[in-house]
This record gives structure tokens, sequence and C-alpha cells, in this order.
């Protein structure tokens, strides 16, 4: 079923036809189109839902490891292409692990814009490894997105916050947006406001820090 955890050996074996059957009718039906947009830790996928009609023509998948809430995205989705026929047929979700393998999805170069908006604060140090920005996980993350592409980070917790400014701050194929320029962003303002998370520390009247950072060249990959 779709509900298990399977991995591609590589991103061309990779079935979409599951995923956005519009666009790839069948596992092997050639589509120039790819998945540019990644949510990584969507949660209830507010964030997607947000963006699909604003970007008919990108495909973009949110990728979530329980269960429980993949199950309510996928019929969250399945109704609304239902409701609104031709439309959300460029957002999927997918139930997977994004500390692993996210490779084995997207090639190189692959993905324009990736999100990690509030997630998991894993307070206690010796729990820091389970953080979703680290050295390791930043060098994939380098890989798979394009050139000029945008990583956008957004957490209510001051210390995740300055975990992954310094973290990415110290990576040498990223660079800091001021927030000037991610504040002109159009897709900024969905990032503050369009998640489940965002609208209840919204509620809640908690702070949110965002960092935005640009994808730029690897001067040694001629
Ligand atoms: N981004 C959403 C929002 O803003 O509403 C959800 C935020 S929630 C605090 C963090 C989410 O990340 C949870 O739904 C959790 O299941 C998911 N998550 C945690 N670790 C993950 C992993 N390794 N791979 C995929 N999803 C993960």
């Amino acid at each position: 079923s779709d509900h298990q955890l399977k991995y591609p050996p590589q991103p061309s074996e990779m079935d979409w036809s599951k995923h956005y059957p519009q666009f790839y009718p069948t596992k092997d039906a050639k589509c120039d189109k790819k998945v540019e947009f990644a949510d990584i830790g969507c949660g209830y996928g507010g964030l997607m839902i947000a963006l699909a009609p604003l970007y008919p023509d990108n495909l973009i998948v949110g990728m979530e490891i329980r269960l429980k809430v993949e199950e309510y995205v996928y019929e969250r989705i399945k109704a609304l292409r239902a409701q609104n026929p031709g439309q959300y047929q460029n957002v999927s979700i997918m139930r997977m692990n994004a500390m692993k393998f996210l490779p084995n999805f997207f090639e190189k170069g692959q993905l324009t814009k990736m999100f990690f908006l509030f997630p998991d604060p894993h307070f206690k140090a010796r729990k820091h490894k389970a953080r979703i920005i680290s050295n390791t996980l930043l060098a994939e993350y380098a890989y798979i997105m394009k050139v000029g592409g945008i990583l956008y980070t957004i957490t209510d917790v001051r210390d995740l916050h300055e975990w992954m400014v310094e973290h990415l701050d110290a990576h040498p194929l990223f660079q800091r947006i001021s927030d000037e320029e991610c504040n002109q962003d159009p897709v900024t303002e969905h990032v503050r406001t369009a998640t489940e998370e965002g609208k209840k520390v919204a509620r809640n009247e908690g702070d949110k820090f965002l960092a935005c950072y640009r994808r730029i060249a690897d001067p040694y990959d001629a």
C-alpha cells in the first residue's frame, strides 16, 4: 500500500503517478515537470494547500513521518481535488522519514524550495542530534537543491532558531537572505501563517523566528 515506508533505489525509479496522476498518468510517463517544492515535516499540510493554487505549475510534496497525519492529509487533498476539479493536482503527501534517503527521491539540484516550518525542537542537549537541521543533513539538502533555490525555516523556539541559523550560517552552500528581501517574497507570509502549528503559535501570541537561506553555487563545482 501507499502507507509503507518505501524508498526508491534512485530518483529515476520513483513512481510519481500515484501522487500526481494528472501530470504522470503512468509510472513511466514522461513528464518534464518534477517536484520542486518540499515541505519537510509538513504536519497537517496547511502550507502546501495554501501554495498549491498559487503555484499551479509547480509540483509540491509534503513529507511526514506520522502515519495518521499522512492519512489525514491524503484524505484532505483527495477531497480538495474532488471539490475543485482540475485544482490541487500539483500537491501530494508522502509518508517518510525525511532524515533518511532524501537523495533517493530527488536528483541533484531538483528542489527550488524547501520548507522547515516549526520543526520539533528536541530541547535536551542529548536530543540535538535528532534535529532536522544538522551538518550532515544540510549537505543532503544542498545536494538536492537547485542553485538559487530557497530554504525557509521558522520556529517559535528561540534556541532552535539560533541552532538552525548557526548551522546554516556555517554551511558554505547556504547564504542568509536579509529580512527585507524575505518580506518581499510572496511565500513568506504563508510560511508565517498557513500551517497548523503557525496558527497555534499565533493563538498563543508566541514569537515566530524566521530565517531564509539561498542555495549558492559551489565554487568547486565547475
Ligand atoms: N510543519 C508543520 C506545521 O508547521 O504545522 C508541522 C510542525 S510539527 C511540530 C513537526 C512535524 O514534523 C510533525 O508532524 C512530525 O511528525 C514531523 N516529523 C518529525 N520528524 C520527521 C522526520 N524525520 N521526517 C518527516 N517528518 C517528521
